[in-house]
């Protein structure tokens, strides 16, 4: 490689695309290697016969912070008008057939509280407004920063931003104290899922994420979430970033206290000043570095769920659907404790629906429908084997079934062809450690902040990671925030 400083990157996920950017900004002479043979990873897309597939991410949530990375990048985002925010974000369907839309819009929401439990609507309001001034500071306390020690973090005065953080109670004990209803706590707290865990089981911190979603909007681009990856490669080509497919690393090769190169499948051999690992970190440090005691070490965290995603061309549209659908089954525990505790799929699983054409008919050919299922499953786990190919029968039928019961009744026979990932799949797809495609490790409070594997390895000082299983986790909107961190830690140091 030419040009004074160098950096290479594993993996073109947003993470690593995005980290390319601001490094070529800064003058950085930056190659990104990807194994696959497109960019995107978890927010890939696949086209088929005029069908076009988000493989992961489908929600453009918390635009605030796209807007914010976007413009430190001189990228225009919302400017051309192509992405669009939904009128409303999702219908849930409850097994008693009672439909409850989740929309920012206030008197939508009000006569469906009313109607489920009166009294309800003026204590949903308390859990937004409570549940974005938890966002705003997690983003300025926690997400939004790094923590160059445990001191920054684990301090008196932070201690009361972690009780402000509600960090002390689950999820769904705080959404206790709001709603009587069982549908209500449900409906407020599924999203959890959105970061792989259970709302039984993980800090009211999460009440956070509802609440931006009905205080800032979801939104969907044309061209899908796919058209976000597109938008930041274009970006980095422009700045003179390189990239290569098809090219998976096999080592990181280091000398003392450097990480000097990295070694290839086919065995060649880059060097570089700086090595930026967007790969999922739990496997960077298992397969591509020789510390076997750290990854022992990561191999005892706490791991994320995974999920069994079908995605379906048909030769039929059901309009039924809208944009996003959830369904919610009244096994909502029993089915979180098949994910979480046996590692599995629920009998009756809830699940979500994403049907793109609704918003960009270009998703679909004319008549014909294009429809994504995400079903929670546990992750894989190497003491609790699972049948995979069985799960997803069985777990395929389960949703045919309940799609019957919504009035779906000949959807199977309109399915023209169906591409599924199982954990597995997920696992070998991406390189994500046990197929946990929502961060790998977990997002519990000791996997947080400073206690999540740091951006930096503390060893190998040229050594850096980005994206969801490093801080601040899972999703886009961290994702893009991780990228913005690890490179202010690498132009810092
Ligand atoms: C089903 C699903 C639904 C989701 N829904 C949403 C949503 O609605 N909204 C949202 O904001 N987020 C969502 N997410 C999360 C979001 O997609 C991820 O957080 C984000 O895409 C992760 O980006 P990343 O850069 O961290 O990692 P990745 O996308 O995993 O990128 C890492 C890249 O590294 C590559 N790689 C791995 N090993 C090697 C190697 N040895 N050599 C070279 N390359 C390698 C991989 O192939 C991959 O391309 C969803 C995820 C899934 C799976």
């Amino acid at each position: 490689m030419t040009g004074e400083k160098s950096a290479v990157i594993i993996g073109a996920g947003i993470g690593g695309i995005t980290t390319s950017i601001y490094l070529a900004k800064k003058g950085y002479n930056v190659a990104v290697f990807e194994k696959n043979s497109a960019p995107g990873g978890r927010c890939g897309q696949l086209i088929r016969d005029g069908h076009r597939f988000d493989l992961g991410a489908t929600m453009l949530m918390m635009p605030d912070i796209y807007r914010e990375i976007f413009e430190s990048l001189g990228i225009p985002l919302f400017e051309d008008g192509e992405i669009k925010p939904l009128a409303n974000l999702y219908n849930i369907y409850f097994d008693n057939n009672d439909v409850f839309t989740f929309s920012p819009d206030r008197d939508k929401m009000k006569l469906q509280h009313e109607k489920i439990e009166p009294g309800s609507f003026v204590k949903s309001q308390k859990y937004i407004t409570d549940g974005y001034e938890i966002f705003q500071i997690g983003i300025n306390k926690l997400i939004g920063r790094n923590f160059d020690n445990v001191f920054q973090f684990a301090n008196f005065k932070n201690l009361g931003m972690l009780i402000k953080l509600k960090t002390y109670i689950s999820n769904w004990n705080y959404v206790k104290k709001f709603f009587q209803n069982t549908h209500l706590r449900m409906a407020y707290t599924f999203q959890n899922i959105y970061v792989g865990q259970s709302p039984f089981n993980s800090p009211a911190l999460f009440s956070m994420v509802p609440a931006a979603e009905l205080t800032e909007g979801s939104f969907f681009p044309k061209g899908g979430m796919y058209s976000i990856v597109e938008k930041l490669l274009s970006e980095a080509r422009s700045s003179g970033v390189q990239f290569h497919f098809n090219k998976p690393a096999e080592k990181i090769r280091v000398n003392g206290k450097k990480a000097e190169s990295i070694i290839f499948e086919d065995g060649s051999e880059v060097k570089a000043d700086i090595i930026v690992a967007n790969a999922d970190l739990p496997y960077v440090y298992r397969r591509l570095l020789p510390d076997r005691g750290k990854s022992r070490r990561l191999d005892r965290k706490k791991y994320s769920c995974s999920a069994i995603c079908f995605h379906w061309g048909l030769d039929k549209i059901y309009p039924q659907l809208g944009h996003h659908s959830v369904i919610l089954s009244d096994g909502f525990r029993e089915g979180l404790d098949r994910i979480f505790k046996d590692k599995s799929v629920g009998d009756h699983p809830s699940f979500y629906i994403h049907a793109p054409a609704r918003t960009d008919p270009s998703a679909a050919p004319a008549g014909h429908d294009t429809l994504s299922f995400i079903v929670g499953a546990g992750h894989v786990d190497k003491n609790m084997k699972q049948d995979w190919e069985y799960l997803k029968k069985k777990t395929r039928s389960a949703v045919i079934q309940r799609l019957k019961q919504l009035g779906l009744e000949d959807i199977e026979k309109h399915i023209k062809f169906e591409v599924c990932y199982t954990p597995e799949n997920w696992e070998s797809a991406c390189n994500i450690s046990r197929g946990s495609v929502f961060g790998s490790l977990a997002h519990n409070l000791l996997q947080m902040g400073y206690f999540r594997p740091h951006n930096q390895h503390n060893r190998y000082k040229n050594l850096y990671f980005v994206g969801g299983s490093t801080h601040p986790g899972n999703g886009i909107p961290n994702v893009l925030l991780s990228a913005k961190l690890t490179a202010e830690r690498i132009l810092k140091n």
